[in-house]
């Protein structure tokens, strides 16, 4: 390990993988610090994601994908479901990742790339020199070193505590964490080739609950609810544990996860000098479904785009930084998001009745021939009753 580097990415997700691939591939000295002792482990994701959003960083390879997924199933409260094909259901459906092996093969192309790449190497404090971030102090195995870098970024995920360090406030209210946990299940009977999607109050307050298939009999059966449901008794795993006993009585489960979502809206500012911050640790998680791995990969890409130009103008500062944030406020993924915000604001004040009536209706339309704006107008003519929620709903996305 050398004392200086170009960059410095802390986190060694999809996020911070792609950083570091991206930077080392231009042939800039880069060092990826991972704190846990293995990449991809242990798994915090329903590892769900898009074809087209995967291809647009890695060619697919069946090393690190679990099982490809053909439609999704929306399932309302009183049991009615209806199906989205892949042509319609877009970024519901795709492949279900393994992650362990997945985020593995990033960081592999990364350090192939000719990035540096330390496991069990925390990131303890940001190295800061007349108010500019310059590098971090880590520790690993013990020993701690001081490490210069001339443009750091913030990898470290929605717990992302350098983040705050370096004098960002990235709190979270309670109500926009999603409390979630997942259980890998066996033995269970699952069509392999669809998500399913529960929702309802019963099931998953102002949630909702997955099923994503990992195989013929296998899946990651999990749910997130508002952190603002959750309490003794009604824990997302206690909601998890009631579904799990009457849907699947007789799976197994071989592995077991809790984790929080952040499902707010993305740090008002995700730059300061010296500083880039990505994926989760920016908030640019998706609102409504929870998926962040595109969106990692994505911001990861961008940083180094506009962090390796102001690198070569020698200017780091926050505001030549500033088009990253802007870049990726104006791409259509942040657009995606804050879109989705007013949606997933708008679902979660929705009763089970209003749920119902939704699904029942759009089961009844061939979805083919309708935009989401035209769905929601045709449901809106079968049901008076719901005008004012999807109103709103068509307000918010324009
Ligand atoms: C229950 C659940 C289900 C989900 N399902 C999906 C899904 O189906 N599809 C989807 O797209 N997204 C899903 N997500 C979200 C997805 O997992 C994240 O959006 C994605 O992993 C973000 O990538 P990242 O690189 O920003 O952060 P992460 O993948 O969280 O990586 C951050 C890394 O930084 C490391 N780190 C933290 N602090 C330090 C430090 N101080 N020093 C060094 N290293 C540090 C961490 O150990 C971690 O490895 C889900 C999340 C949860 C919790």
């Amino acid at each position: 390990m050398r004392d200086s580097y170009d960059l410095l990415v802390i986190g060694g997700g999809p996020g911070g993988a792609i950083a570091a691939r991206t930077a080392a591939t231009e042939g800039y000295s880069v060092l990826l610090v991972e704190k846990r002792p293995a990449i991809g482990a242990p798994v915090r994701c329903a590892e769900g994601i898009g074809k087209e959003a995967l291809a647009e960083f890695v060619k697919p390879d069946e090393r690190w994908i679990s099982s490809e997924i053909k439609r999704a199933e929306l399932v309302a409260p009183d049991g009615v479901s209806m199906m989205l094909e892949s042509d319609m259901a877009g970024s519901k459906v795709g492949y279900i990742l393994d992650r362990k092996f997945f985020d593995r093969e990033l960081v592999w192309q990364a350090a192939e790339a000719g990035a540096e790449v330390m496991v069990k190497t925390r990131a303890s404090a940001p190295v800061i020199q007349d108010g500019t971030v310059k590098g971090a102090v880590i520790n690993f195995c013990g020993d701690r070193k001081k490490v210069h870098a001339d443009l750091t970024i913030a990898a470290d995920g929605v717990e992302s505590k350098f983040t705050r360090w370096c004098g960002i406030d990235t709190t979270v209210p309670v109500r926009e964490i999603m409390s979630s946990a997942q259980f890998l299940m066996t033995d269970i009977d699952i069509d392999p080739d669809t998500t399913v999607f529960y929702l309802g109050n019963k099931v998953a307050p102002e949630g909702y609950l997955w099923v994503f298939p990992k195989g013929e009999r296998t899946a990651n059966v999990g749910i997130g609810i508002s952190g603002k449901k959750s309490g003794p008794g009604h824990r997302a795993r206690d909601y998890l544990e009631r579904f799990v006993a009457d849907r699947f009585p007789h799976g197994k489960t071989i592995e077991c996860m809790v984790g929080g979502v952040s499902v707010c809206r993305p740090l008002p500012e995700t730059v300061a000098d010296g500083l880039i911050v990505i994926g989760d640790a920016a908030r640019v998680v998706d609102p409504l479904t929870g998926g962040g791995i595109y969106n990692a990969m994505f911001t990861g890409r961008m940083a180094v785009q506009v962090g390796t130009k102001a690198l070569a103008a020698e200017d780091v500062s926050r505001e030549a930084l500033m088009d990253y944030d802007r870049g990726w406020r104006d791409s259509p993924m942040g657009k995606t998001i804050a879109r989705n915000w007013h949606i997933k604001e708008k679902f979660i004040t929705l009763s089970d009745a209003k749920l119902n009536a939704i699904i029942h209706s759009a089961k009844a339309i061939d979805l083919k021939d309708f935009s989401t704006i035209s769905l929601i107008k045709e449901i809106m003519k079968r049901n008076p009753l719901l005008l004012a929620d999807l109103a709103g709903l068509m307000a918010s996305i324009g």
